[in-house]
């Protein structure tokens, strides 16, 4: 779904804005820095169109200076959002803060509706004029509180707002979760469908809220049904001909972007190839969540079991935060094991850290480990927030440039602490003065 954030300064009436669109008449809020809130985004609908609203009320935290924090939240918001609602206090009129926020919108080249907000009668429809000034067109006057004008700034939200999201995920929502089999040409991708598919073939009509696509098939593991994307490619047999490898990589590609996993099928009889890290490399690249399946396990002995799984160590040193699944799809051994793994993935894929508990954890981490001294500066780390998840994304201000052995290491810290198996998780690093 498209995202459509809100973004201003405190107090200016964001959270009262928020609570209207989505029809809330509950606790409004406390709009002052400091106030954190766990929650940032909201399933709305506004005629008939669906979208994720995000409030960024909830970011105000403590960071040194409420200019800063405003600008921080904002470019986050921005980030993740396909248009913005940027509300601007009327009676008070365009602040210092408020210019620079407008700098920012302005950079993105996003969509952004001017909400002049406090605007109560129509006496006061005057002050709303006066933000022509920032430079972002109409200014749209609001009374957020008794609703006056909310509708009309939301026709025009929907109006600039995108269909599709171009920073969300595109998986179609609900209904059976999506799983890519992918892995080269005879690691054995045909045998293991047909065993996970044996005679639990589900009845596609009988599961609500599909979209039947005709290369995808449900297949029921353990009682629950999962789509196996794109499995033509496995299932018809295609010739090799010259360009086959070209087309099947061009079918794994697409089977991972329609996926929420990855399924990488490795041959476990012969040592790992260039062509098997690619694939898993490709899965990451998505940023879709990863499993990883030795297949042909029936093909070991007890000696080459304990050899090879030292050599997988090895192999897999880049991705040993990724489930690994030891089968095979010749006698169904361990076949039962996926389910757990694909579990376990992506509910590491789907998590979402509340901003407090993430910046507690990185405050005692970087107090018990700073940032070495380089050049007689040493960089500290003021703030983060996830800024999604689907994989979890996240963004560190900090005061200067993190070299690549801590990002790593907070990255490694961040995966243990909460226990992201089998998915990527991405960190971006701003600098701030
Ligand atoms: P795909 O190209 O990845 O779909 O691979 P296939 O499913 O066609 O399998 C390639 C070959 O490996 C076939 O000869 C299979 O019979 C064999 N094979 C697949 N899985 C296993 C397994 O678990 N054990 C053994 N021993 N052979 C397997």
């Amino acid at each position: 779904l498209p995202v459509l954030a809100v973004v201003g300064r405190p107090n200016v009436g964001k959270s009262t804005l928020v609570n209207r669109v989505l029809g809330r008449r509950e606790a409004v809020v406390q709009d002052t820095p400091g106030v954190t809130r766990d929650r940032v985004s909201y399933p709305a609908e506004w005629a008939g169109r669906r979208f994720t609203l995000v409030d960024t009320g909830g970011w105000e935290v403590d960071v040194a200076g409420m200019h800063a924090a405003v600008a921080q939240q904002a470019e986050v918001a921005v980030d993740l959002a396909d248009a913005v609602l940027f509300v601007v206090d009327a009676t008070v009129g365009p602040t210092d803060t408020d210019e620079q926020v407008v700098r920012l919108l302005r950079r993105s080249g996003k969509p952004v509706v001017l909400v002049a907000n406090k605007v109560d009668s129509p006496m006061q429809e005057a002050d709303a004029a006066t933000l022509w000034s920032l430079g972002l067109g109409e200014p749209w006057p609001v009374s957020a509180l008794h609703g006056r004008g909310s509708g009309d700034v939301l026709d025009e939200a929907i109006r600039v707002l995108p269909e599709t999201s171009s920073v969300a995920d595109r998986m179609p929502e609900g209904g059976p979760r999506r799983v890519a089999l992918v892995g080269r040409p005879n690691v054995g991708k045909s045998s293991l469908l047909n065993k996970l598919a044996g005679s639990e073939r589900v009845v596609v009509d009988e599961v609500a809220g599909t979209t039947r696509d005709p290369v995808d098939e449900l297949i029921e593991l353990d009682g629950t049904p999962w789509w196996f994307v794109d499995t033509a490619g496995i299932r018809r047999r295609v010739h090799q001909t010259s360009g086959a490898d070209y087309y099947a990589s061009l079918r794994t590609r697409a089977a991972i972007e329609k996926a929420e996993v990855g399924v990488v099928l490795v041959d476990s009889s012969v040592p790992m190839t260039e062509q098997d890290t690619r694939v898993i490399q490709q899965v990451i690249d998505a940023g879709r969540a990863l499993v990883i399946a030795y297949n042909k396990w029936d093909l070991m002995d007890e000696d080459r079991r304990a050899y090879l799984e030292r050599e997988i160590d090895l192999d897999l040193v880049q991705v040993r935060w990724a489930p690994r699944v030891n089968l095979s799809a010749r006698t169904g051994w361990h076949t039962n094991r996926l389910t757990n793994a694909l579990e376990t993935a992506l509910a590491s894929w789907d998590t979402r850290i509340p901003t407090g508990r993430l910046n507690a954890f990185l405050g005692e981490l970087t107090a018990a480990h700073p940032h070495p001294v380089r050049g007689g500066r040493q960089p500290r780390i003021l703030f983060a927030t996830q800024a999604s998840n689907r994989p979890p994304r996240f963004v560190v201000f900090a005061t200067g440039f993190l070299e690549a052995g801590y990002r790593r290491f907070i990255e490694n810290r961040l995966r243990e602490a909460f226990e992201f198996t089998g998915t990527p998780i991405e960190i971006s690093v701003r600098v701030r003065e």
